[in-house]
């Protein structure tokens, strides 16, 4: 189609909490060149290829909730760029940035980033999120099982040279990268990176104890204060991170607080798998299928799915990390899409 054609518009989304949803989170794969020891198993049983949505169904799905009123799309995985076809699926929905669609961005390792950004740039991407929770290689093998740092540094620095605006998420893990975040906060705004925290979230069995993987940033931040001076500012980046800004390094830091701070009130998401699954809260079970609804009703069916989802749509996620606690859902991240 025409990008610049407008597409046929319908009834916006809005949950029966009265929650516009505006931003889709969108895995095109489960897939994944490292294994983060809080995301995944060390042995994942991927799914096989001949269930993932084709990108012809990714292309026409996404664009349906573009006419359902989504204005932002995050691409996401497992590693969104170990699918062969992405950049084509980010030219077919990037014709709709600047009209219908606020804008479009991806959450990357970056280890195939140095790849790929001119032609992220050319599709109209403009910011990525890069996940980057060590600057010490040791460290970077052991948390990743056996990731390489060099090149997501590479493909850090490709990236902001072709121009994409960076940003650093950052897992909180306690004994791991802990006593780190300080000088990571102070490289990433040393770098004109904006940088965001995140707990780790009990969603998956990894084969570890998720107490013993949890650091509240609570505390994480009364270290920072201990250092620096942090003032709480309005910024919102369409997500649920707050920000402060950081007199010091003069950069922004967000944090992400699904803990310690439940914030599901404000939650204007949904996420659909790379098997055309769409999960309405990150923290529930339960899902609606939309490859299925697609492939019997086409567009029409996609529209009744996407009724009900906003009638189903959870209030707020129950997580807990108590020792022994289970994983709130049996999904990993990457299953879900980060
Ligand atoms: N592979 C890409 C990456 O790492 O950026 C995109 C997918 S990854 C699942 C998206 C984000 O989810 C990453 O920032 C990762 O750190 C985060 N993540 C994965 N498992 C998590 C967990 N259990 N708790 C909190 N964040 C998690
Ligand atoms: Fe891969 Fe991202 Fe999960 Fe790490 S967090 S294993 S990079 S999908």
């Amino acid at each position: 189609m025409d990008g610049t054609a407008p597409l046929t518009t319908a009834p916006s989304l809005i949950d029966r909490f009265g929650r516009p949803i505006t931003y889709l989170r969108l895995s095109v794969t489960d897939r994944c060149d490292l294994r983060c020891v809080y995301c995944m198993a060390a042995r994942p049983n991927f799914l096989p290829r001949s269930g993932l949505l084709t990108l012809e169904e990714l292309t026409a799905i996404g664009e349906r909730f573009i006419a359902r009123g989504v204005r932002k799309i995050r691409i996401t995985g497992g590693e969104p760029l170990v699918r062969r076809d992405v950049t084509t699926l980010i030219g077919n929905l990037g014709r709709h940035v600047g009209a219908s669609l606020d804008e479009l961005t991806l959450t990357t390792n970056a280890t195939r980033l140095a790849l790929h950004a001119e032609r992220l740039v050319s599709a109209g991407v403009k910011r990525v999120n890069v996940s980057l929770d060590t600057r010490d290689p040791a460290r970077f093998g052991r948390l990743t099982r056996g990731g390489d740092l060099s090149r997501t540094l590479a493909g850090i620095e490709a990236g902001r040279r072709a121009g994409l605006q960076i940003k650093i998420n950052t897992v909180a893990l306690k004994g791991e990268n802990e006593n780190e975040i300080p000088d990571l906060v102070a490289w990433a705004h040393g770098q004109g990176f904006d940088m965001t925290l995140i707990e780790v979230m009990p969603v998956g069995d990894v084969g570890e104890d998720r107490a013993d993987q949890f650091l509240p940033l609570t505390t994480v931040r009364e270290v920072l204060e201990s250092r620096w001076s942090l003032t709480d500012i309005p910024d919102r980046t369409g997500g649920p991170a707050r920000y402060v800004r950081i007199a010091e390094t003069g950069g922004r830091l967000g944090f992400i607080t699904p803990l310690t701070g439940n914030f599901c009130a404000g939650c204007n998401r949904v996420r659909l798998t790379c098997t055309g699954q769409l999960y309405t809260c990150l923290g529930h079970d339960g899902a609606l299928d939309l490859r299925s609804a697609y492939r019997d009703g086409g567009i029409a069916a996609i529209d009744a799915r996407l009724d009900e989802a906003m009638a189903i749509k959870p209030e707020r996620h129950d997580f807990d990390v108590s020792r022994g606690a289970g994983p709130a859902v049996n999904r990993h991240m990457a299953q879900t899409g980060g």
